[in-house]
């Protein structure tokens, strides 16, 4: 899927974030988005997501601009991994249970044993699903998140410090899937191991 922002304006307060901002991002193609802490760069994601309203401007994915009708139906084909993403207070194990029997992941008929495999390859074990959502370290909600988003067949990967504070071997096999994946990837990092990908990098607010 492609994602376009037309002239994206948003200002907080007195603080004008965006103005007239925007940018292409081809089917296929994986980005970095760039720039000094506070730029915006999360907001953007946001956006994108449909997670933040721009003031003004569009957002278009594969043709169609987001609006309150289509965004569920457009988020279903996106995958956003963030750290302060909010996520139902319950435990664990109902989270991925009402996830993989949820309308849009039905159909790829993942099983709790596919998950617990993925689970554990980032280092996840089987007594993560008794916890309640909330014990979480920021960590173990980024594996869990970007795990079960691999198994998920998003075509677009929003990923907001996916790799921060993980160490090296979790943050390689993350930077792995996203080198082979198909999908469609916006990356936000400062973790210098990205550049192994050769990612297209974008300033935001430079
Ligand atoms: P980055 O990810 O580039 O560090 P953010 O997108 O998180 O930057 O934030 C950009 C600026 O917008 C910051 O100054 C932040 O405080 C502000 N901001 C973000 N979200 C909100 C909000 N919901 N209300 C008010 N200000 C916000
Ligand atoms: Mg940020």
């Amino acid at each position: 899927m492609k994602i376009e922002l037309h002239k994206i304006s948003l200002t907080f307060k007195d603080q004008k974030l965006f103005s007239d901002l925007s940018l292409n991002i081809a089917q296929g193609e994986k980005v970095w988005l760039q720039g000094p802490s506070g730029s915006g760069k999360s907001t953007l994601m946001k956006i994108i997501f449909g997670f933040q309203q721009p003031n003004s401007g569009e957002v278009v994915i594969d043709g169609n601009i987001l609006n309150a009708r289509n965004i569920n139906a457009i988020r279903s084909g996106m995958g956003y991994v963030a750290q302060n993403i909010p996520l139902p207070k319950l435990k664990v194990g109902r989270f991925v249970d009402e996830l993989i029997q949820f309308e849009a992941n039905r159909k790829l008929g993942l099983s709790k044993d596919v998950v617990l495999k993925t689970l554990e390859k980032y280092g996840l074990e089987e007594d993560v699903l008794d916890k309640n959502t909330e014990e979480l370290s920021g960590g173990e909600r980024q594996r869990l998140g970007f795990g079960l988003l691999t198994l998920l067949d998003r075509e677009i990967w929003l990923l907001d410090e996916v790799t921060s504070g993980l160490d090296n071997n979790n943050a390689k096999l993350i930077i792995k899937e996203v080198e082979e994946t198909k999908a469609t990837v916006v990356v936000i990092s400062h973790d210098k191991i990205w550049e192994k990908l050769n990612l297209k990098k974008i300033q935001i607010n430079e």
